[in-house]
């Protein structure tokens, strides 16, 4: 690079005599402020970024400070006692703000999105899981076991996210206040510590299963009580049962929504129950028993003598038990009666027979219709 290189100190724009302290924090506001991510169109902003990243490399190291301070630049070049260069400015800024992918986790946590959920911060979230049971399980109640993969306690070190005997110790990014302070222009915006997640204290040595999240990710299997009477769309709260909290913070909830599947015969309003059942014209009108479906089986159904298509009877108390009650409701067949389609001669001769017998008798809601509709019927 043709231009000459800037003093690391006026880079970080902090003095000679600075501590490790000072320059980490100096190095976090302005690394933040030119991330690459945050100035796409600014072509300088990756330049001033690597800038910083080899900046704080130096200073925040004491053995390459101290060479820095005696020889400047001189001690970094060819010949000058250092090699390999210097760190990734990605991978310090990772470092610096802790964990997560450079750009999408960090600067969700940083600048804004998941951050600043106050108390909650260390509470795992709670989920989701859409499930489906048929008519017949929500009517009676059922238990099921679901798979939910999840964050779950890290059984390594039971969610306290300390290798073996480790101890905790004030998180030094934030100094164990769990906010942390960045400028966003001319705002001074509080946030939750990227590095302790609003813990305000670190592990000294993490546990290496879950990396100090006292969480890791599996498939947990939940055992759940669905109650009888329960409607589709219904939420329930199974409690404790949602992603586990940071470091042995509280877990969340898991909310289960229950969709009940369309049953091929019955149909659900509220707690009462709707089927349609056929039955032959001959037993509509000299009445019999059918046999109708419940969620019990098979019933028998009284049709008395002149039933009309579409009647509708009522099974009391052959519906759904109310959700937490103890009424219970109806089921209601509606009965279509069914016209023969196919007549073979003696069928024919025999109907042919009834219908002189009854001529314009025994059609009572013909007549009245007629009655009602004689204007229409008049000859044009
Ligand atoms: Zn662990
Ligand atoms: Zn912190």
């Amino acid at each position: 690079m043709p231009t000459k290189k800037r003093d690391y100190y006026q880079v970080l724009e902090v003095e000679r005599s600075a501590s490790a302290e000072e320059v980490k924090r100096a190095y976090r506001k302005l690394a933040v402020k030119f991330h690459p991510d945050k100035n796409p169109d600014d072509p300088h902003a990756e330049e001033k970024f690597k800038e910083l990243g080899e900046a704080y490399d130096v200073l925040m190291d004491s053995d390459k400070r101290a060479a820095y301070d005696r020889f400047g630049h001189a001690a970094f070049e060819q010949g000058g006692g250092f090699r390999g260069g210097f760190h990734d400015p990605f991978d310090i800024f990772r470092e610096v703000f802790g964990g997560g992918g450079i750009g999408g986790n960090i600067f969700e946590t940083f600048f804004g999105g998941i951050a600043g959920q106050g108390e909650d911060r260390q509470r795992g979230a709670d989920l989701r899981y859409d499930m489906q049971i048929t008519l017949e399980e929500a009517a009676f109640g059922t238990e099921k076991e679901i798979e939910v993969r999840k964050l779950d306690v890290c059984d390594k070190c039971k969610g306290n996210g300390a290798e073996g005997g480790s101890r905790t110790i004030n998180c030094p990014v934030c100094g164990g206040r769990g906010q942390v302070v960045s400028s966003r222009g001319f705002f001074q915006v509080s946030q939750t510590c990227p590095r302790c997640r609003g813990v305000g204290q670190i592990v000294e040595k993490p546990c290496r299963q879950c990396e100090g999240e006292g969480r890791v990710e599996r498939t947990s299997r939940i055992k759940l009580k669905i109650p009888a009477g329960i409607t589709d769309g219904s939420r329930l709260r199974s409690s404790r049962n949602g992603e586990a909290g940071i470091r042995g913070g509280p877990q969340g909830d898991l909310y289960v929504v229950v969709h009940v599947q369309e049953h091929p015969i019955f149909h659900r309003q509220e707690d009462d129950l709707y089927c349609e059942v056929p039955i032959p014209f001959t037993l509509a009108t000299l009445g019999g028993e059918v046999p109708v479906p419940t969620l019990e089986g098979k019933a028998n159904l009284k049709v008395p003598a002149g039933t009309q298509s579409g009647q509708t009877f009522k099974l009391r108390s052959k519906g759904i038990i109310h959700v937490n009650g103890r009424e219970r409701g109806n089921l209601l067949v509606r009965v279509m009666v069914e016209v023969p389609t196919k007549l073979n001669a003696e069928q024919r001769g025999k109907l042919q027979e009834f219908a002189e017998l009854c001529g314009e008798e025994n059609t009572p809601l013909r007549k009245s219709f007629f009655e009602r509709a004689k204007e229409f019927f008049r000859d044009v």
